[in-house]
């Protein structure tokens, strides 16, 4: 049994066999084959390799045919070069002697001959190195391949580990089938982390060598509410974590028969507790009468579920289904915020030396505005059938919002030409996220329905912190003394205009952040399904002068640790009120 401590991304508790993800994290991770499975792992390395030949074979055959032997040469050498002895020797000997993975083992033999290379002088030499390699990498390729068509044969459910908490891990296979996710890499605020969260999957991150630890099917027993993990856990070890996962599934069950009850302080303050949607699938994960509509509807993520842009109607019938199964509560529906760690595959743009500083969200829609028309829309034609607002990512300036304003009156002026039905008012409200607009929003704000914080990128902005880079985690801190100043202004300046302000970050979902929110002044959060009951119950457990004191305190602070010691004691008080009779909760009053 070996404990690892990571950083907690989203809470759980969890128990299963590990299964390593391979592809789509851009990595080969390399992991431990257990002693009596290295042969077998050897087989593996054998079946892809006759397979990638064979692969190799019918492509010379179609080539031949095509345009001649000349052509179809270079597939013939391919497969000379998988068939060299010396070479399948160093990798099947890597696997026997490290025990280590054959993808990991091939991935070795293809930086082996790329420094070989790399040691050669001149660009002649350079042509047949890659030779050299590139039908390695086809066997990679098939290895990869293989284990995706295996996994997916079985109906196993797994925590699943990868070198990096990115969103393709998340959407590797079907959710119900994720236990947890633990990762070597990957920030707390990453849309990997904000996926695993909102999916409700426990989830770990920083995990030091962890890959290299693992064996396949490895028990594993993954703490998302402290960021740890047990591997092969003893029996102890596995009742002790039976047993607080009983009282945790406990205490979610009072928290969600009390659910419905809406957020308000006992001194009558009232907040909406909102929701935030990245998927259509989201919606069968929660109760919608638990939420008092979406706050946020991540439109991005719809997107990039497909493989081309979603056509007009094709939106029109997903927003509308949202609209419909939030029965009459409103739908802030985010126009698309593609860039930065959040690519369209059929949508290339050129590299970026700082993707977060560069083609990101209402900047790629105001260039592309076909874009932008073709979802505005879809979501007007949706807001006839609903409460539905807009809401605009990535403001950084009054020219962008207006430019908006212009697009949107003409989409409007169109769709109502052409004999559609669209709402009276949709109110449009602007992300703030980028520094810019916070020391402009006594302008903006007149311009504008309502603002929404997105304190992630907020924080990365603010901070000069990459939200993804491991390295920066630790200057990461979204309870940063200036961070609650901005968040302060924000919420005194939004107020003083008449507006509704909301915090729609991952920090909201801390049941003590959202009280200390509150007590700032913000009317509405908006967080994954998974925390809609807490945030309530906090909520009804505060009065508002307790959370303006809270407040206060915090504001006062001179560091994020003092800001942090101020939230775990507010957060001891909330979780203390569960704790009482015998089964370790009680019901709130
Ligand atoms: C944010 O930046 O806080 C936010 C809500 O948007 P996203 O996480 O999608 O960038
Ligand atoms: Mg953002």
């Amino acid at each position: 049994m070996a404990t690892i401590q990571g950083t907690a991304v989203a809470p759980g508790l969890a128990l299963g066999p590990v299964h390593m993800v391979r592809a789509h994290t851009g990595v080969v991770p390399i992991w431990t084959i257990a002693g009596g499975d290295v042969e077998a792992e050897v087989e593996r390395l054998e079946a892809a390799l006759t397979e990638a030949q064979g692969q190799l074979g019918r492509q010379r055959d179609l080539v031949q045919e095509a345009s001649g032997s000349q052509d179809a040469e270079i597939f013939s050498l391919h497969r000379m070069v998988l068939q060299d002895p010396s070479a399948l020797d160093t990798v099947q000997r890597k696997i026997l002697d490290e025990r280590i993975n054959a993808e990991g083992a091939v991935q070795a033999l293809i930086d082996q001959l790329h420094q070989k290379l790399a040691g050669l002088e001149g660009a002649n030499v350079r042509q047949p190195a890659s030779d050299m390699s590139d039908p390695w990498r086809l066997v990679l390729d098939v290895l990869l391949q293989r284990e995706r068509e295996e996994l997916g044969a079985t109906e196993e459910r797994v925590v699943l580990a990868a070198a990096e908490l990115t969103p393709q891990v998340v959407t590797f296979m079907e959710r119900t089938r994720i236990l947890a996710i633990i990762t070597e890499r990957g920030g707390r605020f990453s849309h990997g982390a904000v996926l695993a969260r909102s999916f409700g999957i426990p989830c770990v991150v920083g995990l030091q060598n962890l890959l290299a630890r693992l064996e396949r099917n490895m028990q594993v027993a993954v703490d998302g509410d402290v960021g740890t993990i047990e591997l092969r856990p003893d029996k102890d070890a596995v009742d002790q974590f039976i047993e607080r996962r009983r009282l945790r599934t406990l205490r979610r069950e009072v928290l969600d028969k009390h659910a419905m009850e809406p957020a308000v302080t006992p001194d009558g303050t009232r907040v909406s507790v909102m929701v935030n949607l990245e998927s259509m699938r989201d919606l069968d994960t929660f109760d919608v009468r638990h939420s008092d509509g979406t706050g946020l509807l991540r439109t991005e993520f719809l997107y990039m579920e497909r493989s081309q842009f979603p056509s007009e109607e094709e939106q029109f019938r997903m927003y509308r289904r949202v609209v419909d199964a939030m029965e009459g509560r409103p739908v802030i529906i985010r126009t698309l915020d593609i860039g930065g760690d959040k690519p369209l595959s059929y949508f290339q743009t050129p590299p970026e030396a700082n993707p977060a500083l560069g083609w990101r969200g209402l900047r790629v829609t105001l260039e592309w505005q076909d874009l932008f028309r073709v979802q505005l829309r879809a979501i007007m034609r949706a807001s006839a059938h609903g409460d539905l607002r807009v809401l605009l990512p990535m403001v950084t300036s009054l020219e962008e919002v207006e430019a908006s304003h212009e697009i949107f009156d003409g989409v409007r002026a169109q769709l109502v030409g052409q004999g559609y039905e669209v709402a009276d008012q949709i109110p449009v409200g602007i992300m703030i996220e980028v520094p810019s607009s916070v020391w402009i929003l006594d302008q903006l704000i007149e311009i504008v329905d309502f603002v929404s914080v997105g304190t992630n990128d907020l924080t990365q902005y603010l901070l000069a912190v990459d939200r993804d880079n491991p390295f920066v985690e630790k200057l990461y801190q979204p309870l940063h003394p200036a961070m609650l100043r901005v968040l302060s202004h924000v919420a005194k300046v939004t107020k003083a205009a008449g507006k509704s302000c909301s915090v729609c970050g991952e920090v909201a979902a801390d049941d003590a952040v959202a009280i200390l929110l509150v007590g700032m002044g913000y009317d509405a959060l908006s967080v994954a399904p998974n925390f809609l009951a807490d945030l309530r119950f906090a909520i009804r457990q505060t009065t508002l002068v307790e959370a303006q004191d809270l407040a206060q305190r915090a504001l006062a602070a001179r560091s994020s640790q003092d800001v942090r010691a101020l939230m775990a004691e507010a957060h001891k008080r909330l979780h203390r009120d569960l704790a009482g009779d015998e089964a370790g909760v009680s019901a709130p009053s």
